[in-house]
């Protein structure tokens, strides 16, 4: 399975590109690549253990990955979700390295890095026992069908190294190696040999799912304390990352001046930016000042273009645009 790349990796990129911060003597850049490059850490393990789930018995799940739920009004997240008829698992990943101990006197999840600092990572049991109670109470609350559902920590990096002591061993049940995935979800098919649901449940509630994630979108003007005046706008070369490139008079294309071409999904890629630093909801005008255009009706037709719909004077940006059109990486000349 291709995984798509979360949003707040990709705000933090368009972030780097047109922001002040942008400028490697910026006070803020290496504060704002070092939270980016975590993230994409984060979501490189999440790519190894989708590496592994493609080994797994063809038609037997329904894998879904990086989805945000809300019960209650309170949210929460999981990495990736494997739905069947027998029962559903819960995969946390997490790419770390160094080594974590269990700690079982204080129920605690103890990280010692590779520098020798060390930090609590939280009681990864009680973590288990809220994620499948919020899965189950979101599953009642749209009458959905119930299996069993488990829960697995996975650590993505080989080089983490798992410790605890001989009488609680129990804690391996929770927390495993990448390499271990695909026997313990085996076993875990052995010991739940009955249908819980019906193929046709998994369908409706996967459905659900997509139905209902909110990904997660971040303020990153707010949070690095940049306003809209900050952001530099206009139609980026996604060759050679000249920002902003000329369009083409009379015409709804733009034209690199420094390495000569028209760089192709240009314009959307500047329309994707703008939505992730602002907001998936915008007038024509807003989005006109962004791009550095005067006519309305040039913006219309690129939206036109894009598919995009339109409620009221408002347009609405569709999330799976903003993750085929978003520059994936930053690259600093
Ligand atoms: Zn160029």
């Amino acid at each position: 399975m291709q995984l798509m790349k979360p949003i707040p990796n990709l705000q933090l990129i368009s972030l780097l590109y047109r922001s002040p911060a942008k400028d490697p003597a910026h006070q803020q850049h290496n504060q704002i690549l070092t939270r980016l490059n975590n993230l994409e850490a984060g979501f490189y393990g999440e790519e190894q253990v989708a590496y592994q789930l493609r080994y797994l018995p063809k038609g037997k799940f329904k894998i879904l990955h990086n989805i945000r739920l809300s019960y209650q009004n309170l949210h929460f997240q999981i990495d990736f979700l494997l739905l069947s008829p027998h029962f559903h698992l819960i995969l946390e990943v997490k790419n770390i390295i160094g080594e974590l101990d269990y700690d079982p006197v204080f129920q605690q999840l103890v990280w010692t890095k590779i520098d020798g600092t060390r930090m609590g990572l939280g009681n990864p049991i009680s973590q288990a026992q809220l994620q499948k109670r919020q899965f189950t109470n979101w599953l009642k609350k749209y009458n959905l069908p119930i299996a069993p559902i488990y829960y697995l920590s996975v650590m993505s990096n080989p080089k983490t190294i798992l410790k605890t002591s001989p009488n609680h061993q129990g804690i391996s049940k929770l927390i495993i190696h990448k390499h271990s995935l695909l026997q313990r979800i085996e076993n875990l098919l052995i010991g739940q040999t009955n249908e819980s649901i019906s193929k046709n449940d998994v369908t409706k509630i996967a459905r659900k799912i997509k139905k209902k994630n909110e990904p997660l979108f971040l303020d990153v003007l707010s949070k690095y304390n940049f306003t809209k005046r900050d952001m530099q706008g206009g139609v980026q070369c996604l060759q050679c990352k000249t920002l902003p490139i000329p369009k083409k008079e009379n015409r709804t294309i733009w034209n690199c001046p420094a390495c000569g071409i028209v760089p192709h999904h240009s314009y959307e890629s500047a329309i994707t930016d703008f939505v992730l630093l602002y907001t998936r909801h915008f007038s024509n005008k807003e989005l006109r000042e962004f791009l550095g255009l005067t006519s309305a009706s040039t913006v219309y037709k690129l939206l036109k273009k894009m598919d995009i719909q339109t409620v009221g004077r408002k347009h609405i940006f569709p999330v799976e645009n903003i993750q085929k059109f978003a520059q994936k990486d930053f690259i600093n000349e």
